[in-house]
C-alpha cells in the first residue's frame, strides 16, 4: 500500500522542482537527490523524499489514475456548501458567509463562533470548514506514521501520563537498531513516506544515536522525518537537521503563560516558544498546537492557541483533547465534549487558512470513536498511525485506553484507507502548492 502518489518532474530551478500529479502541479524542495526533468519522485510536506524508477511510478500511477478522479468527485460532493441561514443567528450567517468567500476572521468573530451552542450553527460551521479544506487543499490527506522511541521523561508535567510523576510505569528506550527496524518496516513494508519519532524528555538515547538513525532513514529508506523529543536545544536541533530531520512536532500545550507554568511544573512558555521559533529558523517544518480542556482554559485561550499556532508558521496544527491519567495530579479532570473539539478544528481551519494541515489526534480518537470521520469533515486533513512496536506502544501511556494501542498496523492502515476512500480522500501528501 502506498501513501503518496509519485509525481513527474516538469522543471527544476536550483533546489525547487515542479512536480506534476495527473495535471496538478506542486512545488517541492529537493535537498537530497540528483534529479532531472522527467524523473519520478515522492514528495512529502513539500520535500522530495524518494526518487522512484519510471517503471515503479508508472505501475502505481496506473492503479491510481481512475481512483484519483473518483475520489475527488466524492470529496467535492461531500464538501459542497449551502449556507441556508434558517435557524441560525444573522451574525453567524454573515461571518460564515464571509469566511466562505476567503475573508479572514477577526478574533471577536472567532470568539462569537466558538461560543455558539446552537446545533444548526455548529453544523454549518463544521461544513464551512470542510468546504474551505476542499477549496484550498483538495482531497489529499496526509497519513504519517509515529514511532514512540522512549517513554522515559524527566519532566513533571501534571497532565502527562509518562511524566516523572508516574512512578508505576515501566520505562523503555528503543535501541537505535530497534528504531531503524521499526522505521524500515513502516516505510518498506507499509509504504509510509513521513515518520514522526517521539519520546519523553531526556530519554536515554543520545543525540548522536538519533542522528545516526535519522541519517539512515533518510539515506536508506527515503522518508520525511519529524522529531518530537521535547526541548533538546538549538545545537541538537541543528545537528539533527544536518542528519536529515526536516520537521519538528512540538506543541506549546497552551498559549496562556500562567496555565503553562501551572501544568508544566514551573517551566516557562517563552522557552518552549523560543525552541519552536529556532527550529523554524533552521528550516524545520513546524507541527504545533495545544491541549484542549486543561484546567483554567477559557474559550478565549483556545482561540489564542489557534492564533499562536498560526503565528508560529505551523505547517501542521495538532490540537487534541486533554484526557486525564489516573497517575497524575490532574487525574479527576473531565474531558471536553466531542463538539468542542470539532468546533476547535473548524476554527483552526478558519484561522489557519489555506495551506495548513490539520491533524486528527489519537487523543481525539480516544475521546470519540467517530473522531476521524467527523474531524476530517470539519476542516482536518491529516491522520497519524501508530507504528511503534506493540510491546512498547502499550507503555507509551500519555493517557489511558489510547485508541489503536492493541491494533495490528496492517489493520490500522486498512481501516484508515477505507475510511478515507469512503469520504473521497486520497491518502497522499502532495506537498505545499
Ligand atoms: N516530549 C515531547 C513529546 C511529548 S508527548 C514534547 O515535549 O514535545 C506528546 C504530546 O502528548 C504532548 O505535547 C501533549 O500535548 C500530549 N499529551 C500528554 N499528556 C496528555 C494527556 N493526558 N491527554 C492528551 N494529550 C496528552
Amino acid at each position: 500500500m502506498c501513501y503518496a502518489i509519485p509525481g513527474k518532474i516538469k522543471s527544476i530551478s536550483d533546489t525547487v522542482i515542479l512536480v506534476d500529479y495527473f495535471g496538478e502541479e506542486k512545488k517541492a524542495y529537493n535537498d537530497f537527490y540528483d534529479l532531472a526533468v522527467g524523473d519520478y519522485v515522492f514528495a512529502q510536506g513539500g520535500y522530495v523524499v524518494q526518487k522512484v524508477s519510471k517503471k515503479e511510478a508508472e505501475e502505481i500511477l496506473s492503479v491510481w489514475k481512475e481512483t484519483f478522479f473518483e475520489l475527488q468527485e466524492v470529496d467535492l460532493r461531500l464538501s459542497s456548501l449551502d449556507l441556508k441561514s434558517a435557524g441560525i443567528e444573522r451574525k453567524t450567517a454573515l461571518i460564515l458567509d464571509k469566511i466562505a468567500q476567503n475573508s479572514s476572521l477577526s478574533k471577536e468573530e472567532a470568539l462569537y463562533l466558538i461560543n455558539s451552542e446552537n446545533e444548526r450553527e455548529i453544523e454549518l460551521m463544521l461544513k464551512t470548514a470542510n468546504f474551505l479544506r476542499q477549496k484550498y487543499l483538495k482531497n489529499s490527506c496526509c497519513v504519517h506514521g509515529i514511532i514512540e522511541i522512549s517513554n522515559r521523561c524527566q519532566n513533571m508535567c501534571s497532565y502527562c501520563g509518562i511524566s516523572a510523576n508516574n512512578k508505576t510505569l515501566s520505562r523503555y528506550t528503543m535501541t537505535k537498531e530497534e528504531i531503524f527496524e521499526a522505521a524500515k518496516e513502516a516505510v518498506n513494508r507499509h509504504g509510509f513516506k513521513a515518520l514522526m519519532l517521539q519520546s519523553g524528555e531526556n530519554h536515554g538515547c543520545s543525540v548522536d544515536d538519533l542522528g545516526y538513525v535519522i541519517e539512515r532513514i533518510k539515506n536508506e529508506l527515503g522518508a520525511l522525518v519529524f522529531i518530537s523529543f521535547g526541548e533538546i536545544g538549538l545545537k541538537n536541533l541543528e545537528k539533527l537537521y544536518k542528519k536529515g530531520a526536516r520537521g519538528l512536532l512540538m506543541r506549546f500545550e497552551t498559549s496562556n503563560p500562567e496555565i503553562y507554568r501551572n501544568i508544566c511544573s514551573g517551566n516557562e512558555l517563552e522557552d518552549r516558544l523560543e525552541h519552536i521559533k529556532n527550529a523554524y529558523e533552521i528550516g524545520y517544518l513546524i507541527a504545533t498546537g495545544s491541549l484542549i480542556g486543561i484546567p483554567g482554559q477559557t474559550k478565549e485561550d483556545i482561540i489564542n492557541d489557534i492564533y499562536l499556532a498560526r503565528d508560529l508558521k505551523a505547517e501542521m496544527f495538532s490540537f487534541g483533547p486533554f484526557l486525564a491519567h489516573p497517575e497524575t495530579p490532574l487525574f479527576d479532570i473531565r474531558p471536553v465534549m466531542e463538539k468542542e473539539m470539532l468546533k476547535t478544528l473548524a476554527l483552526a481551519r478558519f484561522i489557519g487558512g489555506k495551506e495548513v494541515k490539520i491533524l486528527i489526534t489519537t487523543a481525539f480518537e480516544t475521546l470519540s470513536k467517530d473522531a476521524r470521520k467527523k474531524g476530517l469533515l470539519s476542516g482536518a486533513n491529516s491522520v497519524m498511525i501508530n507504528v511503534t512496536p506493540r510491546q512498547y506502544r502499550k507503555l507509551y501511556t500519555l493517557y489511558p485506553k489510547r485508541a489503536h494501542d492493541q491494533e495490528d498496523i496492517v489493520n490500522q492502515i486498512n481501516d484508515t484507507v477505507s475510511l478515507l476512500r469512503s469520504i473521497g480522500r486520497a491518502p497522499t501528501d502532495l506537498g505545499a502548492s
